[in-house]
């Protein structure tokens, strides 16, 4: 591999950081066949029936289409599921997880990701954030309390592909209504949130971060990139890793890696012992 002064740079940044937060997104999941269904005519490719009635993927994320399109709608996440269990997270994940228990002080990810991947490749728990949620959780869709359970099963329900259509449906552990993802979806009201997760990540917060990774965020969900920007006005450097120049957008840094995301960790991670 060539020399990129880049990357060199950023891999510096790494090695002296005693405190990183690593914020993660579609572009993370991507390098692991993750789909983002942003690419709408990917969306349509896999899911005909969907066309034909003209639901595009933020209508069938949402607690309206599991109370007006339940088929399609847990169709839609059974999918997913499948989808996310036949792939699996990439090494990209694994240098992560091995920095964050070795490397740093302290250290944490925040992902908008919502196929578990984190976890999955064996980031500790304490040390993560799903602030979207997991596929892998389920709750009440009427959220008659506040519970929400662990589900790894594939399949969870039964999928008709040329329908597209769900059947045997999980239900809710308390009320036996009908179960959703643990997921915030579009319009979404109920997601009854994950506390714990939400106090280890502010716990982390109470101490300021050297060093902020920003990975594979797209402009249409900056959640990620003003955290970014919160942190660096306290003093964090912001590393933005992204193939699309346009990405640098929001955070503006100087340390901005044009790469993929796995190609960018296993280049930053050879480097650790040179720079
Ligand atoms: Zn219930």
């Amino acid at each position: 591999m060539n020399p990129d002064p880049a990357v060199e740079k950023a891999a510096k940044l790494i090695k002296k950081a005693r405190r990183a937060l690593f914020l993660t997104s579609a572009g993370m999941s991507a390098d692991s066949n993750i789909p983002t269904f942003r690419d709408k005519d990917g969306y349509w490719r896999n899911f005909p029936p969907f066309r034909e009635k003209g639901l595009e993927a933020q209508d069938l994320a949402s607690p309206w289409a599991f109370r007006n399109e339940l088929a399609h709608a847990w169709a839609f996440y059974e999918w997913r599921r499948r989808n996310a269990r036949e792939n699996r997270p990439h090494e990209g994940y694994e240098i992560v997880n091995r920095w964050i228990t070795e490397r740093f002080e302290a250290a944490f990810v925040h992902t908008t990701n919502t196929d578990g991947y984190h976890l999955r490749s064996g980031c500790p728990e304490d040390r993560v954030r799903e602030v979207h949620g997991s596929m892998w959780r389920l709750q009440c869709l009427d959220a008659c309390c506040g519970d929400f359970w662990e589900d790894l099963a594939v399949p969870l329900c039964r999928l008709s592909y040329d329908t597209m259509e769900a059947s045997e449906f999980p239900l809710c552990r308390r009320c036996k209504g009908i179960a959703r993802p643990h997921i915030l979806m579009f319009g979404d009201a109920e997601y009854v949130g994950h506390r714990w997760q939400d106090e280890n990540f502010l716990n982390f917060l109470q101490k300021p971060a050297d060093v902020v990774v920003l990975v594979g965020s797209s402009g249409a969900v900056p959640t990620n990139d003003y955290i970014a920007l919160q942190l660096q006005e306290r003093g964090a450097r912001i590393i933005n890793i992204n193939p699309d120049p346009a990405a640098n957008a929001i955070a503006r840094t100087e340390h901005f890696l044009p790469l993929k995301s796995q190609e960018a960790f296993i280049r930053l991670d050879s480097l650790l012992d040179e720079v």
